[in-house]
Protein backbone atom coordinates (compact mmCIF):
# COMPACT_ATOMS: atom_id res chain seq x y z
CA UNK A 1 0.00 0.00 0.00
CA UNK A 2 1.30 3.26 -0.74
CA UNK A 3 1.88 6.06 1.73
CA UNK A 4 -0.99 8.30 2.80
CA UNK A 5 -2.32 10.71 5.69
CA UNK A 6 -4.36 9.46 8.26
CA UNK A 7 -7.01 12.25 9.70
CA UNK A 8 -8.92 11.10 12.66
CA UNK A 9 -11.49 13.13 13.65
CA UNK A 10 -15.51 13.01 15.28
CA UNK A 11 -16.87 12.31 11.89
CA UNK A 12 -19.00 8.65 11.60
CA UNK A 13 -17.52 7.60 8.21
CA UNK A 14 -14.67 6.83 6.58
CA UNK A 15 -13.72 9.45 3.47
CA UNK A 16 -10.95 9.50 0.59
CA UNK A 17 -9.74 12.45 -0.76
CA UNK A 18 -6.45 13.39 -3.02
CA UNK A 19 -4.96 15.93 -2.47
CA UNK A 20 -3.58 18.65 -5.00
CA UNK A 21 0.12 17.03 -4.75
CA UNK A 22 -1.91 13.35 -5.98
CA UNK A 23 -1.53 12.37 -2.21
CA UNK A 24 -4.09 9.93 -0.88
CA UNK A 25 -5.77 11.53 2.18
CA UNK A 26 -8.13 9.39 4.45
CA UNK A 27 -10.44 10.79 7.08
CA UNK A 28 -11.51 8.81 9.66
CA UNK A 29 -13.55 8.33 12.71
CA UNK A 30 -11.08 8.76 16.08
CA UNK A 31 -11.46 4.55 16.55
CA UNK A 32 -11.60 2.79 13.67
CA UNK A 33 -9.15 0.33 13.44
CA UNK A 34 -6.43 0.71 10.74
CA UNK A 35 -7.03 -3.03 9.30
CA UNK A 36 -10.93 -1.56 8.75
CA UNK A 37 -9.13 1.75 7.04
CA UNK A 38 -6.76 0.15 4.64
CA UNK A 39 -9.68 -2.68 4.04
CA UNK A 40 -11.73 0.42 2.77
CA UNK A 41 -8.84 1.86 0.96
CA UNK A 42 -8.42 -1.65 -0.52
CA UNK A 43 -11.84 -1.32 -1.91
CA UNK A 44 -11.32 2.28 -3.30
CA UNK A 45 -7.97 1.06 -5.06
CA UNK A 46 -9.22 1.65 -8.94
CA UNK A 47 -10.84 5.15 -7.89
CA UNK A 48 -7.51 6.20 -5.94
CA UNK A 49 -5.78 5.32 -8.78
CA UNK A 50 -8.11 6.88 -11.58
CA UNK A 51 -8.04 10.25 -9.64
CA UNK A 52 -4.02 9.99 -8.78
CA UNK A 53 -3.40 9.80 -12.90
CA UNK A 54 -5.96 12.56 -13.38
CA UNK A 55 -4.47 14.97 -11.09
CA UNK A 56 -0.48 13.85 -12.93
CA UNK A 57 -1.94 14.78 -15.92
CA UNK A 58 -2.93 17.98 -15.08
CA UNK A 59 -0.77 20.83 -16.07
CA UNK A 60 1.34 22.55 -13.51
CA UNK A 61 3.14 25.64 -13.27
CA UNK A 62 6.99 25.19 -13.17
CA UNK A 63 8.03 26.91 -10.08
CA UNK A 64 9.19 30.59 -11.28
CA UNK A 65 12.95 31.86 -11.64
CA UNK A 66 11.93 34.85 -12.61
CA UNK A 67 13.81 35.66 -15.56
CA UNK A 68 13.41 37.47 -18.83
CA UNK A 69 10.72 35.72 -21.38
CA UNK A 70 9.11 33.95 -18.50
CA UNK A 71 5.20 33.79 -18.31
CA UNK A 72 2.89 35.06 -15.61
CA UNK A 73 -1.09 34.92 -15.98
CA UNK A 74 -2.93 37.65 -15.18
CA UNK A 75 -6.58 37.59 -15.78
CA UNK A 76 -6.51 34.81 -17.95
CA UNK A 77 -3.85 36.27 -20.30
CA UNK A 78 -0.04 35.12 -20.24
CA UNK A 79 2.16 37.80 -20.04
CA UNK A 80 6.17 37.87 -20.58
CA UNK A 81 8.17 39.20 -17.83
CA UNK A 82 10.58 41.63 -18.79
CA UNK A 83 13.84 42.21 -16.51
CA UNK A 84 14.94 46.00 -16.93
CA UNK A 85 17.69 48.78 -15.43
CA UNK A 86 16.12 51.58 -16.38
CA UNK A 87 12.44 51.33 -14.39
CA UNK A 88 11.48 53.43 -11.43
CA UNK A 89 8.72 50.87 -10.25
CA UNK A 90 9.62 47.67 -8.31
CA UNK A 91 7.67 45.58 -10.35
CA UNK A 92 5.09 47.50 -13.34
CA UNK A 93 2.55 46.35 -15.86
CA UNK A 94 2.69 47.24 -18.88
CA UNK A 95 2.39 45.08 -22.30
CA UNK A 96 3.97 42.42 -19.95
CA UNK A 97 5.41 42.80 -16.39
CA UNK A 98 8.82 44.91 -16.01
CA UNK A 99 10.78 43.85 -12.74
CA UNK A 100 13.49 46.29 -11.85
CA UNK A 101 16.96 44.62 -12.05
CA UNK A 102 17.75 45.25 -8.52
CA UNK A 103 14.85 43.63 -6.78
CA UNK A 104 15.18 40.41 -8.58
CA UNK A 105 16.33 39.05 -5.24
CA UNK A 106 12.73 39.81 -3.38
CA UNK A 107 11.16 39.23 -6.85
CA UNK A 108 8.47 36.86 -5.42
CA UNK A 109 7.39 38.73 -2.89
CA UNK A 110 6.80 41.91 -5.15
CA UNK A 111 4.96 39.70 -7.43
CA UNK A 112 2.54 38.57 -4.91
CA UNK A 113 2.00 41.91 -3.35
CA UNK A 114 1.30 42.86 -7.03
CA UNK A 115 -1.56 40.77 -7.09
CA UNK A 116 -3.16 40.62 -3.75
CA UNK A 117 -3.14 44.61 -4.61
CA UNK A 118 -5.29 44.25 -8.03
CA UNK A 119 -6.95 40.86 -6.01
CA UNK A 120 -8.35 43.51 -3.52
CA UNK A 121 -9.59 46.33 -6.64
CA UNK A 122 -10.79 43.08 -8.68
CA UNK A 123 -12.99 41.31 -6.71
CA UNK A 124 -13.90 43.85 -4.19
CA UNK A 125 -15.37 45.48 -7.35
CA UNK A 126 -17.10 42.23 -8.68
CA UNK A 127 -18.71 40.81 -5.11
CA UNK A 128 -20.03 44.74 -5.21
CA UNK A 129 -21.72 44.58 -8.40
CA UNK A 130 -23.22 41.11 -8.13
CA UNK A 131 -24.24 41.49 -4.65
CA UNK A 132 -26.17 44.44 -5.41
CA UNK A 133 -27.49 43.12 -8.52
CA UNK A 134 -29.22 40.30 -6.31
CA UNK A 135 -29.52 42.01 -3.58
CA UNK A 136 -27.40 40.27 -1.19
CA UNK A 137 -25.38 41.55 1.95
CA UNK A 138 -22.08 40.59 2.95
CA UNK A 139 -20.03 42.07 5.62
CA UNK A 140 -16.79 42.43 4.15
CA UNK A 141 -13.80 41.08 1.14
CA UNK A 142 -10.74 39.67 2.23
CA UNK A 143 -7.67 38.71 0.13
CA UNK A 144 -5.92 35.50 1.63
CA UNK A 145 -2.85 33.46 0.84
CA UNK A 146 -4.77 30.16 0.46
CA UNK A 147 -3.52 27.92 -2.07
CA UNK A 148 -6.13 25.37 -2.07
CA UNK A 149 -9.12 27.04 -1.63
CA UNK A 150 -10.60 29.83 -4.46
CA UNK A 151 -12.46 31.52 -2.26
CA UNK A 152 -14.91 31.19 1.25
CA UNK A 153 -17.74 32.35 2.78
CA UNK A 154 -17.73 32.68 6.65
CA UNK A 155 -20.63 31.78 8.84
CA UNK A 156 -20.97 35.88 9.47
CA UNK A 157 -20.96 36.05 5.63
CA UNK A 158 -17.19 37.64 5.46
CA UNK A 159 -16.02 36.72 2.36
CA UNK A 160 -12.40 35.49 1.34
CA UNK A 161 -10.54 34.68 -1.91
CA UNK A 162 -7.25 33.98 -2.50
CA UNK A 163 -4.95 36.17 -5.02
CA UNK A 164 -4.27 33.51 -6.82
CA UNK A 165 -7.79 34.20 -8.03
CA UNK A 166 -6.48 37.28 -10.32
CA UNK A 167 -4.53 34.82 -12.21
CA UNK A 168 -7.74 33.47 -14.07
CA UNK A 169 -10.32 34.85 -16.67
CA UNK A 170 -13.14 37.35 -16.13
CA UNK A 171 -15.46 34.84 -16.21
CA UNK A 172 -13.60 32.57 -14.15
CA UNK A 173 -13.98 35.42 -11.19
CA UNK A 174 -17.18 35.90 -11.32
CA UNK A 175 -18.05 32.10 -10.74
CA UNK A 176 -15.82 32.01 -7.66
CA UNK A 177 -17.65 35.11 -6.71
CA UNK A 178 -21.27 34.35 -7.65
CA UNK A 179 -20.35 30.43 -5.59
CA UNK A 180 -19.50 32.17 -2.33
CA UNK A 181 -22.41 34.84 -2.80
CA UNK A 182 -24.60 32.11 -3.22
CA UNK A 183 -23.35 30.75 -0.07
CA UNK A 184 -24.90 33.86 1.81
CA UNK A 185 -28.32 32.01 1.31
CA UNK A 186 -27.19 28.35 1.70
CA UNK A 187 -24.30 27.34 3.60
CA UNK A 188 -23.71 24.25 2.32
CA UNK A 189 -23.22 22.55 -1.61
CA UNK A 190 -26.88 21.61 -1.32
CA UNK A 191 -29.52 21.00 -4.46
CA UNK A 192 -30.82 24.79 -3.34
CA UNK A 193 -27.31 26.22 -3.46
CA UNK A 194 -26.31 25.21 -7.11
CA UNK A 195 -30.17 26.40 -8.17
CA UNK A 196 -29.25 29.50 -6.48
CA UNK A 197 -25.68 29.67 -8.46
CA UNK A 198 -27.13 28.86 -11.99
CA UNK A 199 -29.85 31.45 -11.35
CA UNK A 200 -27.11 33.62 -10.76
CA UNK A 201 -24.99 32.88 -13.42
CA UNK A 202 -26.53 30.11 -16.04
CA UNK A 203 -23.09 29.48 -17.59
CA UNK A 204 -21.10 28.77 -14.83
CA UNK A 205 -20.04 25.15 -16.15
CA UNK A 206 -17.83 25.86 -17.87
CA UNK A 207 -16.12 28.37 -15.43
CA UNK A 208 -16.16 26.14 -12.64
CA UNK A 209 -14.55 23.15 -15.47
CA UNK A 210 -11.60 25.67 -16.36
CA UNK A 211 -10.57 25.84 -12.73
CA UNK A 212 -10.46 22.54 -12.04
CA UNK A 213 -8.24 21.56 -15.41
CA UNK A 214 -5.91 24.96 -14.42
CA UNK A 215 -5.91 25.28 -10.77
CA UNK A 216 -2.33 24.13 -11.19
CA UNK A 217 -1.23 26.51 -13.58
CA UNK A 218 -2.38 29.23 -10.90
CA UNK A 219 0.58 29.88 -8.96
CA UNK A 220 4.00 31.58 -8.78
ZN1 LIG B 1 -18.78 26.35 -1.88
Amino acid sequence: MKPYTLIRSKRRTIALMISCDATLVVRAPAHTPLDTIEQFIGKNADWIARTVARLQRRPRAAKKEFVSGEEFFFLGRSCPLEIRNDTHQPLDLRDGFILNANERSRARALFIAWYKNEAKKIIAQRVGWWAGRFDLTYQSVNITCANRRWGSCAPDDRLNFSWRLVMAPMAVIDYVVVHELAHILHKNHSRRFWNKVKAMYPDYKPAQTWLRANEGMLNL
